[in-house]
């Protein structure tokens, strides 16, 4: 494995009630001037909107508001919200929401903090030198950002979606309370499941050998999903699978999995182009690329795809070669996927092949990616054309 140092600064506070327990006394510290960003409306509807500005307010914290934070998070809303906090002076944010609305915050907390546009911070064209503090209440599991320092973010007017993240962009703290993600509907649900799993995925096809420890950890947390998922998108209100679910999001992407390796990452950078240009649900896209990336690399990726059979998928070996393994492992993969409800053909969003080329142009647009397998325009158009 590589040489590595690990360092996640979040405070975790996961179990029920944790709202109510621990939300002041853990914003108390970082400033009485607040800013509440959410979504659209979700949490209005299922309470959380009450309970935290009633929190908030019986605590003497003065609340300012950005609402309507669109799943793929819009560059235009982060300046809305770098505008609102310098405006108002603020001192810290508060996420109420899903990975957009958590994306979202840090890119206002670090864009409230810098002069010029915050795009310039998504692009890399200038450093993130200073962050406000955010905190954040999860109410979907799916992107991990609750206890990572990721963020992706769409520039609709270019159609540019980049992720990016700096050490200063780590939640400073992340309340998950199971319940608050019951309200999750069914189509949502199943699409966090996709995320986590692809995200498990991308790191698990590493090129770093002697990785014993880091595999077997990849495949505790599919088969925990694989065993959980089923029996949650047929009954929502299930809270131990909801529990499960929750805790098995944020493993998957807070560094965990990924010490001392480097994962590929190249299906999240081709599924960030494709919603740039149609918008799609970010785990709707991955449902349909990840299967092909990992046809793509049968050969390269077989003595994974032989253990991702075995181990995770529990298909008997015998008689088989590790071509056939390798095959049922991926097939095995996309009918898991399938069987919950998850999209399988680009054309299941009524894409097809007129929009490879721009596509295939906006994924390269930082130049060739991949840590498994360096991937160039002619890979990414065969991939997009295997998925229509
Ligand atoms: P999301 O876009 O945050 O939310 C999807 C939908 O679920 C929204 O309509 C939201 O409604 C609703 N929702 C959320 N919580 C709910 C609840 N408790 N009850 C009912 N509805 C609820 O979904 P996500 O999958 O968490 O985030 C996707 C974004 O994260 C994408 O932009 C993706 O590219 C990015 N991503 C980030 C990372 C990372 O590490 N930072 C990793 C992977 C993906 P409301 O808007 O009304 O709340
Ligand atoms: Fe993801």
């Amino acid at each position: 494995m590589d040489n590595f140092i690990y360092q996640n600064p979040t405070k975790l506070i996961f179990g029920q009630d944790q709202v109510e327990e621990q939300l002041i006394n853990q914003l108390k510290p970082l400033g009485k001037r607040v800013l509440l960003v959410y979504g659209g409306g979700s949490i209005k509807k299922n309470g959380l909107y009450d309970q935290v500005t009633t929190l908030l307010t019986n605590n003497d914290f003065t609340v300012h508001e950005l609402a309507g934070v669109e799943p793929n998070p819009r560059l235009s809303t982060v300046r809305k919200g770098v505008e609102l906090s310098k405006e108002h002076d603020i001192d810290v944010l508060l996420a109420v929401g899903g990975g957009s609305v958590i994306d979202c915050t840090k890119a206002i907390a670090a864009g409230a903090k810098y002069e010029g546009d915050a795009w310039d911070l998504i692009t890399k064209k200038a450093p993130v030198e200073a962050a406000l503090p955010f905190g954040t209440i999860l109410t979907l599991a799916a992107t991990g950002s609750e206890m990572n320092s990721g963020s992706v973010i769409t520039n609709w007017e270019t159609h540019e979606k980049y992720g990016w993240g700096s050490p200063l962009t780590f939640p400073t703290f992340s309340i998950l309370d199971p319940k608050n993600t019951l309200s999750v509907p069914k189509d949502q649900t199943i699409y966090g499941i996709v995320d986590m799993m692809t995200h498990v995925l991308e790191q698990y096809f590493h090129q770093q050998d002697n990785t014993p420890l880091q595999e077997r950890m990849c495949e505790a947390v599919l088969k925990t999903v694989i065993d959980a998922g089923p029996g949650l998108v047929e009954n929502l209100d299930d809270l131990a699978r909801r529990e499960t679910i929750l805790y098995a999001g944020t493993i998957a992407l807070n560094g965990t999995l990924q010490m001392g390796t480097r994962g590929d990452w190249a299906s999240h950078n081709i599924e960030h182009a494709v919603s740039a240009v149609y918008d799609i649900p970010h785990a709707g896209g991955l449902a349909i690329l990840f299967p092909e990336w990992l046809r793509y690399h049968k050969e390269l990726g077989q003595r994974k795809l032989v253990q991702l059979a075995t181990r995770v998928f529990d298909i008997d070996p015998a008689g088989k070669s590790d071509e056939e393994l390798a095959d049922t492992g991926i097939n095995a993969l996309a009918d898991f996927w399938q069987s919950l409800g998850a999209p399988s053909k680009l054309a299941d969003y009524d894409i097809d092949d007129s929009q490879i080329d721009s596509m295939a142009e906006k994924a390269m647009a930082r130049g060739p990616f991949g840590n498994f397998n360096q991937l160039h325009k002619k890979d990414v158009e065969a991939i997009l054309q295997a998925s229509l």
